[in-house]
This record gives C-alpha cells, sequence and structure tokens, in this order.
C-alpha cells in the first residue's frame, strides 16, 4: 500500500559549530565525549533524557559488567575513574563477586560493580564537568547532515524547535544507530534485528523495604523452584529473580520483567512494551510479597524512566566481530577495546537465557567502530559491527566506556588533522592515560572481598 506522503519546506538554522558532536550520553557516548575533550576537542553532548548514564542510570540497569574477565581486568582508563568516583559519593561498595542469573538453569560468578544509579547521575556530571565539555540534555537528534558520502553535522530538536549543529567529526553513541541509519551506512541485515529475532526488552524496577540479607542467604536450588513455581503460575515471566542492591542493603533493583517481539525503533511497539512491562511488575512484586523470603514487606519505589532494551540495530563497519572471533581469542593489530562477556544472550520468545564466560578476554578492533561507507562518523556502543551473538559478548555497560573512550579519541584525532586517524596513534593515546587496548595489557588480578 503507498502512503500518502506530506512534503515540508523546512529551513533549519545553523545555530552552533564542534569539533565533535556525541549523540547519546550514555555508557559509550559519556566516555566518548570526556574522551574526546580531554584531547583538546571542543565537544558536544547531546542527550534526550535528563541525566547522563544511559541504561545504567534512567534505564535503572544498576551494574557495570565487563570491567572483568573472570579474575582479569580487562577495563581501566576512564571507565575506572567513574567506577572510583561513584565508591568515592557512597554510590558502590566496588567490585564484588556475584552470582549472575542465579535462578537459571546454568548461573555463571562473575565479577560486577553494583550502584546506585541516582549517584552514578551525579558523578557522570561531575566527569563531563572535568572534561569542560557541553552538554544538552532534553534535546533528540533527529537527523544527520550529511555532505557526499560525509557526516557534517545534526539536526537536533528540543522545545524551541529544530536547529542544525556543524561537527567536524559525530560519535553515534545512540544505541540505534541512529545517526548513521540517517546516513545510509550499511546495516547488519534487518532480517536479524526484526522484532521476532531481536533479544526481548527488560522494565527495571526498584523495591525498597527488602531483606536482602534473607534473600540472599536462600539456597540457589530453592530459587530456581520459585523462579519456576512463579512461571508455572503465570506470575513471572523468566527464569530471574535476579536484582542489584545499593549500599546499604534495603533497596532491590529489579532484573525481572521480559517483553519480547519489541521492535525498539518504533514508538508504537515501544509503548505497548512499556505498558506490558509495568503490568509485568504489578503481577511480580505480588508474587514476591507472597511466596519469597526477604520481599514480605516490600513496597514499589521507582520504575525506570525508560524500558531497557538489549537490541536493535548494529552497523555492518569495515570488520565485523564475530562469536568465533571471540571464542579462539582472535588477535587484532588494531585493537582498541577489550571485552570480557560473559555472552548474554536472552532467548527470543521464551523464560531463558544462555549465558558463557570466554575463557580469556577477547579484542575488539578499531574498524568495527568505522561504518563502510560513511566518512566523518564513529559509531560505538551497543550499535557496533558484531554479529548477534558477539554483540550479546560486547554490549555489557564497561566494554561500552572502554569502546566510548576509543571512540572520543579516534574523533578528536580526526576532527585535528581532517584525516581517519591510524590505529597506532588511537591505541597510544588510549595507553597513555590508563586505557586496556590489547590482551598483553589485562594483567591485573581480582582480589576477592
Ligand atoms: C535490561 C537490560 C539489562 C542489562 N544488564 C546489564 C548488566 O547487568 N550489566 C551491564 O554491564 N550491561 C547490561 N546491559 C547492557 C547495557 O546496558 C547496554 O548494552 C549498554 O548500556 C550499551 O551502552 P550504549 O552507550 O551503547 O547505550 P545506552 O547506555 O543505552 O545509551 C544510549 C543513550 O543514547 C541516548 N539516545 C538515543 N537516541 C538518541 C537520540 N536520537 N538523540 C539523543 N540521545 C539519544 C539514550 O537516551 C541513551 O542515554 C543490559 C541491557 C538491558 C537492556
Amino acid at each position: 500500500m503507498t502512503r500518502p506522503v506530506l512534503n515540508e519546506v523546512l529551513e533549519t538554522p545553523y545555530t552552533d559549530e564542534f569539533d565533535v558532536v556525541v549523540a547519546g550520553g550514555g555508557a559509550s557516548g559519556l566516555m566518548a565525549a570526556v574522551s574526546a575533550s580531554r584531547m583538546g576537542a571542543r565537544t558536544l553532548l547531546i542527550e534526550h533524557a535528563n541525566c547522563l548514564g544511559g541504561t545504567g542510570t534512567y534505564g535503572m540497569v544498576a551494574q557495570w559488567i565487563g570491567f572483568y574477565n573472570r579474575a582479569t581486568r580487562v577495563v581501566g582508563g576512564m571507565a575506572g575513574e567513574l567506577a572510583d568516583r561513584v565508591v568515592a559519593l557512597n554510590g558502590s561498595e566496588g567490585f564484588r563477586q556475584y552470582l549472575m542469573a542465579e535462578a537459571s538453569e546454568q548461573p555463571i560468578p562473575i565479577v560486577h560493580f553494583a550502584f546506585n544509579p541516582e549517584i552514578v547521575k551525579i558523578a557522570a556530571d561531575a566527569l563531563a564537568a572535568s572534561a569542560g565539555l557541553a552538554v544538552r540534555f532534553h534535546t533528540r537528534v533527529v537527523a544527520p547532515v550529511v555532505g557526499g558520502q560525509r557526516v557534517t553535522g545534526v539536526v537536533v530538536e528540543d522545545i524551541a524547535g529544530r536547529s542544525a549543529i556543524r561537527a567536524r567529526v559525530v560519535v553515534d553513541a545512540t544505541g540505534d544507530a541512529a545517526v548513521a541509519w540517517g546516513a545510509g551506512a550499511a546495516m547488519a541485515p534487518s532480517e536479524l534485528t526484526t522484532a521476532a529475532h531481536v533479544q526481548p526488552c527488560t522494565l527495571m524496577f526498584r523495591l525498597s523495604n527488602v531483606d536482602v540479607a534473607r534473600f540472599r542467604a536462600i539456597p540457589r536450588e530453592t530459587k530456581r523452584a520459585l523462579a519456576l513455581q512463579g512461571i508455572r503460575e503465570g506470575r513471572i515471566f523468566w527464569e530471574s529473580l535476579s536484582f542489584c542492591s545499593t549500599p546499604g542493603n534495603t533497596d532491590a533493583i529489579c532484573l525481572m520483567s521480559r517483553v519480547s517481539g519489541v521492535d525498539a525503533t518504533h514508538a508504537a511497539d515501544l509503548s505497548r512494551a512499556e505498558v506490558e512491562g509495568r503490568q509485568q511488575i504489578a503481577s511480580i512484586l505480588a508474587f514476591l510479597q507472597e511466596a519469597v523470603p526477604g520481599f514480605e514487606k516490600a513496597t514499589l519505589a521507582a520504575i525506570a524512566g525508560h524500558i531497557g532494551v538489549r537490541e536493535t540495530r548494529r552497523i555492518a563497519g569495515r570488520y565485523t566481530l564475530t562469536e568465533e572471533d571471540i571464542l579462539s581469542f582472535k588477535r587484532f593489530p588494531d585493537s582498541i577495546a577489550l571485552g570480557a562477556g560473559p555472552m548474554d544472550i536472552h532467548e527470543t520468545g521464551g523464560t531463558g537465557i544462555s549465558l558463557h564466560v570466554p575463557a580469556q578476554p577477547f579484542e575488539i578492533p578499531m574498524r568495527c567502530l568505522q561504518p563502510a561507507s560513511v566518512a566523518g562518523l564513529v559509531v560505538t556502543g551497543r550499535a557496533i559491527s558484531a554479529t548477534r551473538h558477539a554483540n550479546g559478548g560486547a554490549r555489557h555497560m564497561a566494554t561500552a566506556m572502554a569502546l566510548g573512550e576509543a571512540a572520543g579519541v579516534m574523533a578528536a584525532l580526526e576532527a585535528a588533522s581532517g584525516q581517519s586517524p591510524g590505529a597506532d596513534a588511537v591505541r597510544g593515546a588510549l595507553r597513555a592515560r590508563g586505557g586496556l587496548v590489547s590482551t598483553d595489557d589485562a594483567t591485573e588480578t581480582f582480589a576477592s572481598h
């Protein structure tokens, strides 16, 4: 069916000009913008929410994974600096051992960094301020400005209307490859990213008055039996009683809802998912209060500002990271960040999860951040060029932060020279500030608490 078309004539004023513009202030975009600014680039960070941190803060996914592969530290640099700032503000107890998905069939032990998302918002503001970059909240990047095959800026919309901003280089950290897609960059095959195939979404929520110690003391087998009982009764929605607790240990930030079949690039789908997520939360809360020790007096304190989206578009870049690359620990001369895993794939349309921790850290090449056919653009975070399974191992927030720091360096070097930088220059700049860019750099071992 041919749809009717509204022809518009727009005159959009250019209101500003920067060396580097970063679209999206989540895990990756925050680091990209701070990194570019610290490299001396005049940098603007544009975020449509009211805070930095993305899925970790306004999405309320309150634990950073990916700093450690088993006991080996694989992410340092500015992500480590942000973690230190959060601890200093009493927003986390730091790195701890954690049994991931403990009510599932095959839980895995990992090292995580659980945090209070509200404190991370404050620490992220301070990190941005320390770098002197400009931050614009409540602003959506709606399109790239493209000249030839090069991105030369972005069009934004905010409460004042529509305007354009020139940039020497744009970093797409939207998670959805929104800028790259708008610029006509090649994408991963769309049949892999349709609603029927993508991983389910999760709407996070926070409960107060939870006896966390009592719940943690329950044997794992009992937790699994409770989860399966809840699924059988149709009151919980996947094999999870997983939550993170903040310092003080009376709140549980719960990763328990699951909404399948969502194409999160469509507002109608997302709207349905938000409503279904809230309905699930009401059901889960009643189940927890009735059946799960520690939750008897739990009260609903907050629901995340945006449902958590695991998967939408990914670019087809100059190189596509594969599951085989990760599992064979393939070395790349242009590796600019290390992944830790786990390979973490939530079952589409089902109640299970597949988890696997690679035996070693894995390298992520710079080419995964470079669109194959569009210049002036670096893509970072969960939209980098990777297969679905590789993305399952590379989408964790510590990895996204490491990729973001690299993207910021790449963008700043290109903005200064007018040329796409060589990998050696990028790696050198990252290492100089404590970044871990190849498996040779990953040596530090986790000391258990
Ligand atoms: C439910 C769920 C649970 C997860 N669990 C964990 C976990 O326990 N630990 C872990 O480390 N990782 C976890 N992940 C993965 C991780 O959160 C994401 O993969 C990671 O946040 C990706 O980082 P990012 O910077 O690419 O995207 P995000 O953190 O999502 O940030 C993208 C940012 O871009 C902004 N944005 C998007 N479009 C625009 C636009 N057009 N204009 C302006 N701003 C825009 C968004 O508002 C957002 O702030 C989970 C993910 C989900 C969904």
